[in-house]
């Protein structure tokens, strides 16, 4: 059985996240998300609201699941027994940044392979850090992300003015 990870922050998910891992479920037989416990204090979501958020929103993808993890990429995937990393790429600098990334991972885990998919070209845009700002300043953000998501933004940036 194929098993592969999608790590990232998620601060919170986006439809752009969803739309790779909805692809990426179809690929292999599980899918794990993986949901970076990062020390950074700028989050706007903690870990467990992160994890709540990306739960919901793959309630429907019996093979996709999610967990938080600590420390390297690499050792959350021998965990989980998974072989493959997913990424999702957008035309502007994901591929740099993972390109290099991809590299330190297979120095430390060389039987990992990493498999990038394009983001979708209405998604191409979005990302957390952009969706949080545009959601802080009143934007209508309910067509980048599931409903709940926008409901959680909506809440937190009010309980932040
Ligand atoms: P960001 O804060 O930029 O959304 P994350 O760390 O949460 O980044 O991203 C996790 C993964 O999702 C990465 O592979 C990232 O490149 C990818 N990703 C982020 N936004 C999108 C999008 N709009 N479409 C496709 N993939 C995306």
């Amino acid at each position: 059985m194929t098993i592969a990870i999608y790590p990232g922050g998620f601060d919170p998910i986006t439809n752009g996240h969803l739309d790779i891992a909805i692809r990426a479920a179809k690929l292999f037989e599980k899918l794990i998300i993986g949901v970076y416990n990062s020390p950074d204090k700028y989050l706007l979501f903690t870990t467990e609201e992160r994890v709540e958020l990306v739960r919901q929103a793959i309630v429907n993808q019996p093979n996709v699941e999610v967990e938080a993890f600590n420390g390297l990429t690499v050792d959350f995937a021998k965990k989980v027994g998974a072989q493959v990393i997913v990424r999702g790429l957008r035309m502007s600098g994901d591929f740099v940044r993972d390109f290099d990334m991809a590299m330190m991972n297979k120095y430390l885990f060389p039987e990992l392979e990493v498999v990038c998919l394009m983001a979708t070209l209405k998604y191409q845009f979005l990302s957390s850090s952009l969706l949080k700002e545009a959601a802080s300043l009143g934007g209508n953000i309910d067509n980048l992300v599931p409903q709940h998501v926008a409901v959680a933004l909506r809440r937190r940036s009010q309980s932040k003015m």
